[in-house]
């Protein structure tokens, strides 16, 4: 009888960018050269737009080779890249371990604005949302959470800049705050992406222990917190994890992020035609928030081909905005962006995890 082949997971070298600078310094150094090599190294990732280490020529031979045969630079595998008509571009990347995550690039005149993941689905189990349809499978490293950056910043042309990154693509953010921080300190570092704390805004479903822990790092990234209903009868229907938390305690850690940081909380609330956008529920979020420094960011539900929820008309959106307005809440309703390619989070991801065999 042959003998099975052995089944031997190929070795999965770290990404560079997984160890932060002071880590990549005592690492050249432990390798023998000098720790000024390490800031050399992350300009040829973060400013330079290297794809592989051999590009980095003034980086000397034997350094390179040390670094290719203890790291890789972009390891995941390019599964699908969409381009929309309005130039909103889309990369499903498939993870050594067969799992895929989505992040997406828009476009504005003067922003590049960039949407990443955090997680491999998702756990709170939102109703109207593709990510959380399989579960969650598990949170994603710090490497893999800045490979996305880095993929997307490579699709830049020339004199193209990312300006902004959201923390709204696939996972709950505060779930996986040890692997999220370090790569939004990078982005926000000198030597990584020198990108401005403010220009980078983190999205949760409202874990309230989790937002004081955010604000207790004394960071100034911003929060968005994904209200959705103002009630939590209605909310406990939208949003299922809210049932072990409560509407309440999650606009007192609001306040609290508030009252340590010092900025100002934007609440996402996805409109659901004939769900959540009568007047009296716009009427109820405005008494709710109206003591408070709040900003409100209406998203029109945007279609998932296996459930029902549809945005409402564009005058029924204006009335909700109207009303929030009449009671002094400033609010703004979200443009849709990549219209015509599969650009809500979790999408992409959904449907190529559907055509596998289970
Ligand atoms: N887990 C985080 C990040 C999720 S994605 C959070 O809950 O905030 C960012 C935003 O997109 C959230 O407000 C989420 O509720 C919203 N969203 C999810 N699916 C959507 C859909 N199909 N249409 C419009 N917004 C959606």
């Amino acid at each position: 009888m042959t003998p099975l082949p052995l089944q031997v997971t190929p070795a999965i070298k770290p990404r560079v960018y997984e160890l932060d600078a002071a880590g990549l310094a005592a690492w050249c150094e432990a390798a023998g050269f000098p720790a000024y090599r390490a800031d050399q190294i992350r300009r040829w990732i973060f400013g330079r737009r290297a794809n592989d280490i051999a590009e980095m020529h003034d980086v000397p031979v034997a350094l390179r080779t040390a670094l290719s045969n203890n790291f890789s630079l972009f390891p995941a595998r390019r599964v699908q890249h969409q381009v929309a008509s309005d130039r909103t571009e889309k990369l499903l990347l498939e993870l050594h371990d067969g799992q895929f995550i989505e992040c997406v690039l828009m476009r504005e005149t003067d922003r590049r604005t960039i949407c990443i993941s955090t997680q491999v689905g998702c756990a709170m189990g939102c109703v109207f949302c593709a990510s959380g349809l399989l579960g969650l499978k598990r949170n994603l490293t710090t490497g893999e959470i800045l490979e996305q950056v880095l993929r997307l910043d490579r699709l830049l042309q020339k004199g193209e800049q990312i300006t902004n990154v959201v923390v709204m693509g696939i996972g709950e953010p505060l779930a996986n705050l040890k692997s999220l921080i370090p790569a939004l300190d990078t982005l926000n570092e000198k030597g990584g992406l020198g990108l401005g704390a403010r220009r980078i805004t983190i999205s949760t479903v409202g874990l309230p222990e989790k937002i004081r822990e955010l604000a207790q790092l004394d960071k100034q990234y911003n929060l968005a917190i994904s209200l959705h209903a103002p009630n939590d009868e209605l909310r406990n229907r939208l949003v299922p994890v809210n049932d072990k938390i409560g509407v309440d305690a999650i606009l007192e850690a609001a306040d609290d992020f508030f009252t340590m940081t010092g900025r100002r909380v934007t609440y996402e609330y996805v409109l659901l035609s004939g769900v959540n956008d009568e007047p009296q529920h716009a009427r109820q979020l405005a008494k709710r928030l109206q003591s408070r420094v709040a900003h409100v960011n209406l998203i029109p539900m945007n279609g998932v081909t296996e459930l029902e929820f549809v945005a409402p008309t564009a005058p029924r959106t204006d009335e909700f905005v109207k009303i929030l307005e009449s009671f002094g809440i400033p609010a703004t309703v979200r443009k849709r962006k990549g219209a015509d390619i599969d650009a809500a989070c979790g999408q992409l991801r959904l449907a190529q995890e559907r055509e596998l065999p289970v």
